[in-house]
C-alpha cells in the first residue's frame, strides 16, 4: 500500500496550500521541493518585489514630506539596506510555511522529483510513492534566443532581484506586468528605465485606456518607452538588461515525455479538473499555463486536493484579480469594456475619479480612476479596473461582488466608510443609474 495519498512535485503557492488542505481532509501528502519552499512566489516573484516596491514608494513619498507638514534632510535610498529587509520578509514568512506544513504533518522531501512510473516518483535513490501525484512545478522565465541570459548584463527577473547595487541605466525588453513592475520600481530607484514592448501598447492584455494612463504617469517620470518595437542585442546600451517576455513552463527535469503525459504548447494539459492524460496524475498552477498568478494557483491546488478527498471544488475563472504594483497602482477583474463588446455583450460602462474622493486629497495621491462594466439588460457587474492609489487593496470587494454576481444596484446600496478609498465602489455604482452624488 502507498505510504501517502497525495505526492506534489513543488512547494509554490499550488503545491503547498495544495499539501495542506489534503492534511486538513484527513489525508496524508508528502511534497517534493527541488529549491526552496514557496516556489517562484515566495523566493523569487510575488514576495520579494513588492518588499523592494514597498521600500522605493516610501522613498518616493520621502521626497515630498514637506507637502505634510514634515521636514526632513537628506533623504537617499540604502538599496543594500532594501536588499536586507526584503530577505527577512522571505524568510520570516519560509518559516511561516515551514511550521504550517510541519504541523499538519506534511512530509518535505528536498531533491529533483522525476516521475518514473504512474506514481511513482524518483527523488535521488529514493522512490515515493501515492495513489495520486499533483505536478505543480511551477514556471520559469522565458529566455529569447538572440539576447540569452548570461547573468551579468542580460538578467531575469530573479537575478535583478539579487543585484546589490541599484543600475545606472535599465532597459527592460517586455512591457507586461513584470516589465512595468520593475520599471516602476527602477525608476523610484533613479535608474534610467528603457521599456522596449513588440506589442502597441504597455499590459497588452490589460483595458487600453488603463495601460495608456500608466504609460502616460510612466514617461512624465522619465520613463523612456517603445512600443510596437522588438530589440535587437546591438541596441543594449545599458548596465543592465532585464528580459521578461513571458514564463515557460518547469517541466523538463520531470520525465514527462518518457510517461507519455500531454502537453499544451509545452505547458501540462489538464482537464476541467486537472486530470493529466494518465489516471491519477494531475497538474495545476503556472505548470498548465492558465493563469499565472499565485492566487490562482493556490485555489487550483485547493481545487485538486477537495476533488480528491472532500467535497470538490471548482476555480471561478470569472472572477479573478489581476493586480499589477507599479506607480500608479492597477487592478482589475472580469471583463474588459472591449471583450464584453468582442462577446456581443451589451455593456453600461461609467468612470469614476480619485480626484473626487477625500480620501485622495488627505493622502495627496489623486491619480487614476475606477471604471465600472455593468451587464445592460441584467445590471450584474460584470468588471472593473482601476488605476490609482491602493487599486490593489480596493480590487478585494469586487472580488467579492463578481464571485456573488453582484448587481451595480445591490452594490451602491452597501455603506463604505468615510473618508476611505474603498468609497470609490459605492461612488461608481450610484452612477451607473445616474445618481451619482461627488460628480456631475
Ligand atoms: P511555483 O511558485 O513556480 O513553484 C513551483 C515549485 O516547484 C518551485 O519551487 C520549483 O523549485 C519546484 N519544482 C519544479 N520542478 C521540480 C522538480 N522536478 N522536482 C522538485 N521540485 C520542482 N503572482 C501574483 O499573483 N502576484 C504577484 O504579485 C506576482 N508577482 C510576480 C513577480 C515576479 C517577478 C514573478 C516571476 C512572478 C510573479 N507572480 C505573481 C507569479 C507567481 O509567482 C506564480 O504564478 C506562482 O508562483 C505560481 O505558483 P506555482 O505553485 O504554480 O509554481
Amino acid at each position: 500500500m502507498s505510504k501517502y495519498d497525495l505526492e506534489i512535485i513543488g512547494s509554490g503557492p499550488c503545491g503547498y496550500v495544495a499539501g495542506i488542505r489534503t492534511a486538513q481532509l484527513g489525508a496524508k501528502a508528502c511534497i517534493i521541493e527541488k529549491d526552496k519552499l514557496g516556489g517562484t512566489c515566495l523566493n523569487y516573484g510575488c514576495i520579494p518585489t513588492k518588499a523592494l516596491i514597498f521600500s522605493a514608494g516610501l522613498f518616493d513619498i520621502s521626497k515630498s514630506l514637506d507637502n505634510f507638514g514634515i521636514l526632513v534632510d537628506n533623504v537617499r535610498p540604502d538599496f543594500e539596506k532594501m536588499q536586507k529587509r526584503k530577505k527577512e520578509v522571505v524568510d520570516r514568512l519560509r518559516s511561516g510555511i515551514e511550521f504550517l506544513l510541519r504541523q499538519r504533518k506534511v512530509e518535505v522531501r528536498f531533491g529533483n522529483a522525476e516521475l518514473i512510473e504512474k506514481n511513482s516518483v524518483k527523488v535521488g535513490k529514493d522512490i515515493i510513492e501515492a495513489k495520486y501525484c499533483l505536478i505543480a512545478a511551477g514556471s520559469m522565465p522565458a529566455e529569447i534566443k538572440s539576447l540569452p541570459f548570461d547573468k551579468r548584463n542580460i538578467l531575469s527577473s530573479t537575478e535583478l532581484l539579487e543585484l546589490d547595487k541599484v543600475p545606472k541605466s535599465l532597459i527592460i525588453i517586455g512591457g507586461g506586468v513584470i516589465g512595468c513592475e520593475f520599471a516602476s520600481l527602477f525608476n523610484l530607484l533613479g535608474s534610467k528605465v528603457t521599456i522596449v514592448e513588440m506589442m502597441n501598447q504597455l499590459l497588452p492584455t490589460e483595458d487600453t485606456e488603463i495601460a495608456r494612463v500608466l504609460e502616460v504617469s510612466f514617461r512624465k517620470r522619465g520613463i523612456e518607452i517603445f512600443l510596437g518595437r522588438t530589440a535587437t542585442k546591438t541596441e543594449l546600451a545599458s548596465e543592465k538588461t532585464l528580459i521578461c517576455v513571458g514564463r515557460s513552463p518547469a517541466t523538463s527535469a520531470l520525465g514527462l515525455e518518457k510517461l507519455g503525459i500531454k502537453l499544451n504548447k509545452g505547458f501540462i494539459a489538464v482537464d476541467e479538473d486537472y486530470r493529466t492524460n494518465l489516471d491519477g496524475i494531475f497538474a495545476a498552477g503556472d505548470v498548465i499555463g492558465r493563469n499565472l498568478l499565485a492566487h490562482v494557483a493556490s485555489k487550483e491546488g485547493i481545487a485538486v486536493a477537495e476533488n480528491l478527498f472532500g467535497k470538490g471544488f471548482k476555480v471561478n475563472y470569472n472572477a479573478i484579480p489581476n493586480c499589477i504594483y507599479t506607480k500608479p497602482e492597477i487592478a482589475s477583474i472580469g471583463l474588459t469594456q472591449k471583450k464584453a463588446e468582442a462577446s456581443s455583450i451589451s455593456v453600461e460602462i461609467r468612470k469614476f475619479r480619485f480626484q473626487s474622493l477625500g480620501k485622495s486629497h488627505i493622502l495627496g495621491e489623486t491619480e487614476g480612476f475606477i471604471k465600472l462594466v455593468v451587464e445592460k439588460s441584467s445590471d450584474k457587474v460584470l468588471g472593473c479596473q482601476i488605476i490609482g492609489p491602493h487599486a490593489t487593496d480596493i480590487i478585494g470587494e469586487m472580488c467579492l461582488g463578481i464571485e456573488i454576481g453582484i448587481t451595480s444596484e445591490r452594490m451602491a446600496s452597501v455603506i463604505h466608510a468615510h473618508p476611505t478609498f474603498s468609497e470609490i465602489i459605492g461612488e461608481v455604482a450610484e452612477m451607473v443609474h445616474g445618481k451619482g452624488i461627488h460628480t456631475i
